[in-house]
């Protein structure tokens, strides 16, 4: 196992195939961004497999892919199949915009993807595109549809509640996922980039006092997996929710996670800057006990934790960079 100077087990990591995006988030990529990583610093799908493959080795059981939008990476399940297929391999997930889920979710599930995560932060059209830059909503509810026709183990919802743009959303998403079976997280906002710096989200702990009462939610256990994520369930079982907590009240003790980004930059951190460049390593031909090596020493770069609050000028990369 893996394991940081904290004491922390690293048995998670999040593997961004690609920095680009089909939607321009408000608190994200911010509109006419131009730095985008050059394809020829991608890292291969073979590339992808020999990190995937020796994060495994040393006991890393999870992984899921993530982007910018993921299924924006051409070919993207034959990536997820060549991964599902890996010694040790033994949860691979997905998380995305869903704008082309409909087109991709089979082929998704068939090659092995058992979870996804889909972000949504409203059910108003006209909110969705003036958050996202982008009419996408239909896309989206249809890409939902389709994955929930064809099953996939848990589908969550990744809603950012914003102060005066979708707060007075949220009961209608309770709604929505209740009647789907979808569980509902909720993010708290991170100062990452200037988008994110300008974004006022929501405490959640606040809104956790006004919705507990008022649909009788109750403390769960459930890990539903492995993340950050608190859980609430209703009495009768049929909703979930998920806060995510990073500002009001962060869960750094127990991160379990590192990034690895389109470059081959693996990042310890959302909220600080230590990395580790894997890609000169893979590309002059490191043995597979070299670049296990190399993943321990980046583990040990991990700091104990963000300082969103204490610094919030401080990360310069947008989510989207690094793979939220
Ligand atoms: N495109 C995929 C998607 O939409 O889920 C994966 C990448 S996206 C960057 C992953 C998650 O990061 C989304 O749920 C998005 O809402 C969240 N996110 C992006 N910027 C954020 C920020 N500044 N604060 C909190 N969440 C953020």
């Amino acid at each position: 196992m893996l394991s940081d100077r904290f004491g922390r087990t690293i048995d998670y990591l999040r593997i961004s195939v690609t920095d680009r995006c089909d939607l321009r988030c408000s608190y994200c990529i911010p509109k006419g961004f131009k730095g985008f990583e050059e394809p020829e610093n991608w890292l291969t799908f073979d590339e992808i497999s020999r990190v995937v493959a020796a994060f495994a080795r040393l006991g890393t059981r999870r992984f899921r892919l993530t982007g910018g939008e993921p299924l924006l990476r051409r070919n993207l399940p034959a990536l997820a199949a060549s991964l599902s297929a890996l010694p040790g391999v033994e949860d691979l997930s997905l998380s995305t915009n869903a704008t082309q889920l409909s087109q991709h979710a089979q082929a998704l599930r068939d090659a092995g993807v058992r979870r996804i995560n889909v972000s949504l932060d409203s059910l108003r059209g006209e909110c969705v595109t003036s958050i996202t830059g982008s009419d996408s909503l239909g896309k989206v509810l249809s890409g939902l549809a389709t994955a929930s026709r064809i099953g996939f183990d848990a589908i969550k919802i990744n809603m950012v509640p914003m102060q005066g743009i979708n707060d007075g959303d949220i009961e209608a998403m309770v709604a929505f996922c209740i009647e789907h079976g979808f569980i509902l997280r909720l993010i708290e906002a991170m100062p990452m980039g200037s988008t994110g710096q300008h974004t006022v989200g929501l405490n959640l702990q606040t809104l956790l006092g006004q919705l507990q009462p008022r649909f009788g939610l109750l403390p769960s256990t459930a890990s539903l997996g492995g993340g950050p994520a608190r859980y609430w369930r209703t009495p009768d079982g049929k909703f979930t929710l998920g806060l995510i907590t990073p500002i009001s009240q962060h869960f750094c003790a127990t991160c379990n996670r590192v990034r690895l980004s389109v470059d081959g930059t693996l990042y310890m951190c959302l909220g600080q800057e230590e990395r580790f460049e894997l890609r000169p390593l893979l590309r002059a031909g490191c043995s597979d006990a070299e670049l296990e090596a190399a993943i321990r020493a980046a583990i040990e770069l991990k700091p104990e934790k963000h300082e969103f609050l204490e610094k919030p000028a401080r990360v310069v990369r947008f989510m989207s960079m690094t793979g939220g």
